[in-house]
């Protein structure tokens, strides 16, 4: 069993359509590309961040974020969306 270290977001980048609402209301955890599509940055999601972070991926109209046990992605390359995609 691997051991929790926090969380890291996902994006779904067959979903995402680029609203901007990641980057705008979590700005410390997501980028964006040239086309304005939503990136993750290289962050893990701390135990007291969890509930704001539960809240930014909420608030994706396309429910293209996920949240996940930072043991199981790969960190995102930067400026790149993450290449993990559980699911
Ligand atoms: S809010 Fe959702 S759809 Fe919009 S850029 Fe972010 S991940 Fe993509």
């Amino acid at each position: 069993m691997t051991e929790s270290t926090g969380l890291r977001f996902v994006i779904d980048t067959d979903v995402c359509v680029g609203h901007g609402r990641c980057y705008t209301l979590g700005p410390q955890w997501f980028d964006c590309d040239d086309l304005g599509y939503g990136t993750v940055r290289d962050v893990v999601i701390g135990e007291g961040e969890r509930a704001k972070a539960a809240d930014v991926a909420a608030a994706c109209p396309e429910g293209a974020i996920i949240l996940v046990e930072a043991s199981l992605v790969e960190a995102p390359a930067t400026g790149e969306p993450s290449p993990a995609q559980p699911g």
